[in-house]
């Protein structure tokens, strides 16, 4: 068994948060500059510009990217050796949060869903936590913007739907968004499982490496094949025509149940503002 304090999950996670406001992903400045030479239209090149160079002065600077920092989404996978002392895990991700929102001056966005009072600290966070061998913790941190959170969407086709209803699904989910999720985005789809956990297979999509398309090659031509079919709606660059709408489709699939053919859509934006850490 191997002893994991809580104060260092705590400093990770608060490190991880401010990271992930303030960096693109590796390898997204590299995807948004090919996309740019890709572009005919003026005001394509420009908006993709514009974002390279938000994001670069967001790196430099250590200022958040965007002025929604978003919900804290922690993914956790404990390592069933790991033995977490002097504290709680929960306790210790919540105040890693709340130091990471107020040492970097994000924006606290998190409130009732009815009274709309706000908590004050972006907490609490949504933590998905999975128990895997080991004796290691590694976290992944989503500030979880919600223009694009907002466009996501779940179905529970019937199995008759087939490849073909669910890929007329995907674009027609990024068909409807338009310019809400501020593309250019990257959509995580979840196929199967039940109702949550496709949402969830959905979401999980987006903590994968840029680049790194499925190693299951039916679901890799089926990424490529909804990338070519969304940025052929022309929508662009924030929805105003071009190219360039999506830089990538992450598709990932479970076992479901003989009557289901459940499928979630995930929007995330630009930057795939996420960082990730082992403990
Ligand atoms: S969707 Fe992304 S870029 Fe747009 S406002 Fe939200 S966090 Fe910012």
């Amino acid at each position: 068994m191997r002893e994991i304090a809580c104060d260092s999950i705590r400093d990770a996670v608060r490190l991880l948060f401010l990271e992930a406001c303030t960096a693109p992903a590796d390898g997204v400045t590299g995807l948004l500059a090919d996309a740019r030479q890709g572009e005919t239209l003026p005001h394509a090149r420009e908006i993709l510009a514009q974002l390279i160079e938000n994001n670069g002065i967001a790196q430099r600077e250590r200022t958040p990217a965007c002025q929604d920092t978003g919900m804290a989404v922690v993914f956790a996978d404990i390592g069933q050796d790991a033995h977490v002392v002097g504290g709680f895990f929960g306790d210790a991700v919540e105040e890693g949060v709340r130091q990471a929102y107020a040492d970097g001056y994000l924006r606290k966005s998190v409130l009732d869903p009815l009274t709309r009072k706000n908590t004050g600290d972006n907490t609490p966070a949504v933590i998905h936590e999975r128990i895997v061998p080991g004796d290691r913790i590694k976290l992944w941190t989503l500030p979880k913007g919600f223009g694009s959170e907002n466009m996501s969407r779940i179905a529970m086709l019937s199995p008759s739907a087939g490849v073909d209803g669910v890929m007329d699904f995907v674009v027609d989910c990024a068909s409807g968004a338009g310019g809400s999720p501020c593309p250019p985005v990257f959509l995580g789809v979840g196929l199967g499982g039940t109702f949550e956990s496709c949402a969830m297979l959905s979401k999980r999509q987006l903590l994968r490496e840029v680049g790194a398309c499925s190693p299951d090659p039916q679901l890799a031509e089926m990424e490529a094949e909804l990338k070519r079919r969304i940025n052929a709606l022309g929508m662009g660059p924030m929805g105003m025509g071009g190219n360039t709408y999506c830089l990538e489709v992450r598709v990932g699939k479970e076992p479901t149940h003989i009557a289901a053919l459940p499928v979630a859509v995930n929007f995330c934006c630009h930057m795939l503002r996420h960082a990730v850490a082992e403990l």
